[in-house]
């Protein structure tokens, strides 16, 4: 069988198989990714666009800088005051299995670039696949920033401007729940305010 990648455009990532942007909305009219999709199972006449409502460099290359730059923003590695022990940072299993469901996301951006919110306020709106990372550092045992990262999305526009669509949910070709992910974030806000 075929995967969606054809001959003599330009991909995004020069290949199939990376991580990121290499999205394709085909007949079915759902984002997902051209590597893993086969043709065969596409309903209809195969039609592969670059990532919807986003600026295109060329052929499938989307202008991905905006999107980057708001990952960028919620510093999404592990940040600890406490000295790093001598080996690896250790984590109980049930802490660690918080994390999954968010740390198989390859920021392809499927979610964020399907989502009506991000289409009109994809300058101030994180957009669905920024706030799952948000998320997984704000939920991992292991980091102790997790106030801070919250007052950093405390925005009506950041995180605000999800309003529970959950286009996001349904095209995420990895099965995650980016909305889920959401709704922790903002459960976590009201629980702050006591
Ligand atoms: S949550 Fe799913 S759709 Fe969104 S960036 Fe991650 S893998 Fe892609």
């Amino acid at each position: 069988m075929s995967s969606l990648w054809g001959n003599g455009i330009t991909p995004p990532l020069g290949n199939g198989h990376l991580p990121g942007d290499t999205t394709a909305r085909h007949g079915d009219g759902t984002n997902t990714l051209a590597c893993t999709k086969y043709i065969d199972e596409v309903k209809g006449d195969v039609k592969i666009y670059p990532l919807p409502h986003m600026d295109v460099v060329k052929d499938l290359v989307p202008d991905m800088n905006t999107a980057y730059a708001q990952l960028t923003s919620v510093e999404p590695w592990l940040k600890a005051d406490t000295p790093p022990p001598e080996r690896e940072r250790l984590q109980s299993p049930t802490d660690r299995k918080k994390l999954d469901g968010l740390y198989e996301c390859i920021l392809c951006f499927s979610c964020t670039t399907s989502c009506p919110s991000y289409w009109w306020n994809g300058d101030r709106y994180l957009g669905p696949a920024v706030l799952l990372q948000a998320y997984r550092w704000i939920a991992d045992s292991r980091d102790e920033r997790a106030g801070e990262r919250l007052d950093q999305l405390e925005d009506p526009f950041r995180l605000y401007r999800c309003h529970t669509i959950l286009n996001c949910t349904k095209t995420c070709p990895k099965g995650l729940n980016p909305a889920q992910a959401i709704g922790e974030i903002k459960k976590l806000m009201v629980q702050r305010q006591g």
